[in-house]
């Protein structure tokens, strides 16, 4: 009995451990049971490109998060306390994803954002993992992977856009 315990106590750990570096690992463990929620097919003109395409056009840490669902450690993207105004591209293919308008600071380390410049632009996908469901945020038309949205975001929307600065290129309304 004691040894089955103690199973049970070495294999929750374990799980914990995979949940909590899942966000860092250059390849998506939770995403192997995705399906696409919304705004599949709708009339966006697709950019595809083969892995080496990207990677001519991407840093490294572009690419492991566009093009492999990684995760920039918090605080350290450079529009995480980007506060002038202006727009938040894709970094991958130029679409408009996100406005300075719906910036704010959610204190998490990422830039955060509570809607999505036209809804048409992203796409939603559930991600299924060990303890936990999320819904990854994707541009919608290159399908770079972009981050989360979550519901605890500030009014009037209640969402919060989680996205990597490496996913995005900032154009300032100025230039
Ligand atoms: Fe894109």
């Amino acid at each position: 009995m004691r040894e089955m315990m103690t199973w049970v106590v070495v294999l929750s750990l374990f799980a914990l451990f995979l949940g909590s570096v899942t966000d860092y690992l250059p390849f998506a463990l939770n995403g192997s049971t995705s399906s696409v929620l919304a705004r599949e097919g709708e009339m966006i003109e697709k950019v595809h490109k083969t892995e080496q395409e990207w990677r001519k056009i991407l840093t490294p840490e572009q690419f492991a998060i566009t093009r492999r669902k990684g995760t920039e450690p918090p605080f350290s993207g450079e529009y995480n306390k980007q506060d002038e105004n202006g727009v938040y591209r894709c970094v991958c293919c130029n679409l408009d994803l996100f406005s300075s308008d719906h910036k704010f600071d959610s204190g998490t380390g990422w830039p955060s954002f509570w809607q999505v410049i036209d809804s048409q632009n992203v796409a939603e996908v559930e991600e299924n993992g060990f303890f936990m469901k999320r819904i990854e945020v994707i541009c919608n038309r290159c399908e770079a992977h972009l981050g989360h949205v979550f519901d605890d975001g500030p009014p009037p929307t209640g969402l919060r856009y989680c996205i990597n600065s490496a996913a995005l290129k900032f154009v300032g309304s100025e230039s």
